[in-house]
């Protein structure tokens, strides 16, 4: 279940967050998650004890790093990398998106933590099943996996030109009826079913993935659009994952 932290104004998934897990898809309120001190000023606020803020270099790729912690460095920054992995503790991994779709992963048994982000380059490239497929690599079973989906423009709004339609309707045709719906005279798609028909037919249980339910482009009082404000100055969501003790 995706449940709403008044206190700490971010949204979170109750298959992930407990005593060790903490992790939060940020709104509006918290600021704009592109800028460190946004970033640093959360953690400080809420008396989260970290030893690392790794932030990655995004470029709408399938690269995904399995993080180990080799300096004493508060911040490090990752290349050209859209998923970041990690088993260590104190680590806050992050990822920012206004309408792309945030996506946190654990397994508990494994004691691994991710997070990564997708827009429509990275969903047509299966990102959210190569997270899973790094997983496995690194020891999971398919039956520990747990992942929350988070804010990301709904298919109310997300029309799509014919090319990409073609590019989509290609990869994805047996999915054809559901993510796609034509609405005045454009082809919607709806990127969050995508991911979430992804992840089930990589293996993951139904129940083992939380789907959150809201348009970012819709709902202007909590979130960043990249759609809706592209004109005016944006901001992007911050979205974060922290393992512990
Ligand atoms: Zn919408």
């Amino acid at each position: 279940m995706i449940l709403f932290n008044k206190n700490l104004k971010i949204y979170y998934s109750t298959l992930i967050n407990d005593n060790r897990y903490f992790s939060g898809f940020g709104t509006k309120d918290i600021g704009d998650g592109r800028k460190i001190e946004t970033i640093l000023k959360f953690l400080k606020i809420n008396q989260i004890d970290y030893k690392k803020i790794v932030i990655p270099d995004q470029i709408h790729s399938v690269n995904i790093e399995v993080f180990e912690n080799k300096n004493n460095d508060l911040i490090q920054r990752i290349d050209d990398t859209d998923g970041i992995i990690t088993t260590e503790k104190n680590i806050v991994l992050t990822v920012v998106t206004a309408d792309c779709l945030p996506m946190i992963i654990v397994d508990k048994n494994l004691g691994a933590i991710g997070i990564s982000h997708q827009g429509w380059r990275g969903s047509v490239k299966k990102m959210a099943q190569k997270m899973v497929e790094k997983f496995i690599q690194l020891g999971s079973n398919l039956k520990d996996i747990k992942v929350a989906l988070g804010p990301h423009i709904g298919q109310c709004c997300y029309d799509i030109d014919e090319d990409r339609y073609y590019q989509f309707k290609q990869e994805f045709d047996g999915y054809s009826e559901k993510i796609f719906h034509w609405q005045q005279g454009r082809w919607h798609l709806n990127l969050g079913l995508l991911n979430y028909l992804l992840l089930q037919e990589i293996g993951l249980q139904k129940h083992h993935i939380d789907f959150f339910p809201f348009c970012t482009k819709c709902n202007k009082k909590q979130f960043f659009s990249f759609r809706r404000d592209k004109k005016e100055n944006y901001g992007e969501m911050l979205s974060f994952i922290i393992k512990n003790e």
